[in-house]
């Protein structure tokens, strides 16, 4: 149990993009004193993850701004995916309305939240700084870490400044794909690196014109996309899709783009592209997400491809289980065993789900359309003709949500 009084307790969080954000806002509504450092000197407005999906929500409620997130989003009861042929064809639909009356407490809200995921970020930010014993410090890099058994020193860079330590009680590592606390504590991630690069656009186009839902799948082989919206109604939407590796976003724009979006949209309106970035894609965990009094989360933890929107989702849920598990042990509630088993179960979850899960969604897109396979063609089917088969598609994705009080049991 917890030997110090929980006042003087001391967590610091490496990283204010999402995860760590949603670590630090738990903490900080626990009442635990909360240094967050983030390297950067604002979160960028890159297209990145946009869509968040029930688990996330529950979360966001249980802190008190899921309406400020929903202002920001789009968020919608009459959203639906859908499932088409690069030439136009509706394969399937998936409509959240269908959860509306579900009596599973935790689907707070019969639809999924839309939104930059800098902005989440950001909504985050603004509630901890209500809260007198947290900080954010923007420019500030983790660039050394040491722990012994009582306490963690991190050695912090800020740009033009000296470099400082900040002593603390435990540590939460959030900082992304090229985690600097991972390597501080010896783990790497295993798995491997799809050899393509996803094209994330923001685009300007009349797609409701044309009916497509809020978030929609392209199977089309190697010219397979994905498309959704991005935010409020006036919002540009998200466009992806995989290009060879090496080429710069200039050549994307100029020689890729305009063939690709030839094919993808579905009407000869004009588009502007507003924004565009590349990412490599993997598909890679650690295999230790807690060393001493470290403990990492979201992307810092794993990685899968964004096909599906398991990444973020994912990352979220691992902070909301990990953070509940670190305040309980920091109230002397529970053993350290408790912060040990949260994150051995948020392993099996990116394992056994989000990792798996990811894959099939990419499977699934990248198939010829003229050609489905037989396990999809009965998906298809049996999502236009069986509302509980939808109903069980849409629950699923609970699967990703690891409310602490289950792990306490026993
Ligand atoms: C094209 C694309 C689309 C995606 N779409 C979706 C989607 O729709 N839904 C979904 O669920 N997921 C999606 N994802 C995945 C999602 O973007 C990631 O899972 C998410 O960014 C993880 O958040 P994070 O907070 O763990 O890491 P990050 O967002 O990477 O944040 C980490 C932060 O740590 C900071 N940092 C790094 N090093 C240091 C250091 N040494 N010291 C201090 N700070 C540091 C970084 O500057 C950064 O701000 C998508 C990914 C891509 C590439």
């Amino acid at each position: 149990m917890a030997s110090k009084q929980k006042e003087s307790v001391h967590v610091l969080v490496v990283g204010a993009g999402p995860v760590g954000m949603m670590c630090a806002s738990k903490l900080s509504h626990a009442g635990i004193k909360t240094t967050v450092i983030e390297s950067d000197k604002f979160i960028p407005p890159i297209p990145k993850a946009l869509t968040y999906t029930a688990p996330v929500l529950a979360d966001l409620k249980r802190l008190g701004v899921l309406e400020e997130v929903q202002k920001i989003s789009f968020a919608d009861e009459r959203a639906i995916w859908q499932w088409r042929t690069l030439g136009g064809k509706v394969l399937a639909e998936m409509h959240w309305s269908l959860l509306k009356d579900h009596p599973d407490p935790r689907l707070v809200k019969p639809y999924t939240l839309q939104c930059g995921q800098h902005l989440l970020a950001k909504v985050l930010t603004e509630y901890c700084r209500k809260f007198p014993s947290t900080e954010v410090l923007f420019d500030h890099a983790l660039v050394g870490l040491t722990q012994d058994a009582s306490h963690v020193t991190a050695r912090v860079s800020k740009s033009g400044g000296e470099a400082f330590d900040i002593k603390a009680d435990w540590v939460i590592g959030a900082d992304g794909g090229k985690s600097a606390t991972r390597k501080f504590i010896g783990q790497s991630l295993e798995g491997f690196t799809w050899d393509e690069s996803f094209v994330a656009m923001n685009v300007r186009f009349p797609f409701p014109k044309y009916g497509w839902g809020a978030a929609n799948f392209l199977v089309g082989g190697k010219e397979w996309a994905v498309a959704g919206r991005s935010g409020p109604l006036t919002d540009p939407w998200r466009v992806a899709f995989g290009v060879e590796v090496g080429l710069t976003d200039e050549e994307v724009i100029k020689t890729v783009a305009p063939d690709r979006l030839k094919r993808i949209l579905p009407g000869p309106d004009s588009y502007e592209i507003v924004q565009c970035s590349q990412y490599r894609v993997h598909q890679r965990q650690v295999q230790q997400y807690k060393v001493g009094r470290v403990v990492l989360a979201g992307d810092s933890a794993h990685l899968n491809n964004p096909i599906g929107g398991f990444g973020l989702t994912t990352g979220m849920t691992d902070a909301g289980c990990i953070s509940d598990a670190l305040i309980l042990v920091i109230r002397g509630e529970a053993p350290e065993e408790l912060l040990q088993k949260a994150c051995d179960v948020r392993h099996e979850v990116f394992a056994t789900v989000s990792n798996p899960g990811s894959q099939k969604f990419k499977a699934m897109v990248q198939q010829d359309p003229d050609n489905i396979c037989e396990e999809d063609q009965a998906f298809f089917e049996n999502m236009k003709n069986d509302a509980d088969f939808q109903r069980s598609a849409l629950t699923g994705v609970m699967r990703l949500y690891t409310p602490v009080e289950g792990l306490m049991v026993n």
